[in-house]
């Protein structure tokens, strides 16, 4: 295990993100607080993506 070493990559824009300027969420290390809220709503929009399919409450149509 080597300490002082930090070598984290924004999943935003993919750049390297200085530890002395890291934004943690969500368990991930973003250059900027910017970039937190983008991958915020990234993963928010996954989450509805996911609740969308077989939930209800959608225009019906149910039976085929
Ligand atoms: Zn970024």
């Amino acid at each position: 295990m080597v300490l002082g070493l930090f070598k984290k990559h924004c999943p935003v824009c993919g750049q390297d993100v200085e530890k002395g300027k890291a934004v943690k969420r969500f368990g991930e290390y973003l250059c900027s607080e910017e970039h937190a809220e983008e991958y915020h709503k990234k993963l928010t929009k996954e989450e509805s993506k996911d609740a969308g399919r077989g939930g209800r409450g959608g225009r019906g149509g149910c039976c085929g």
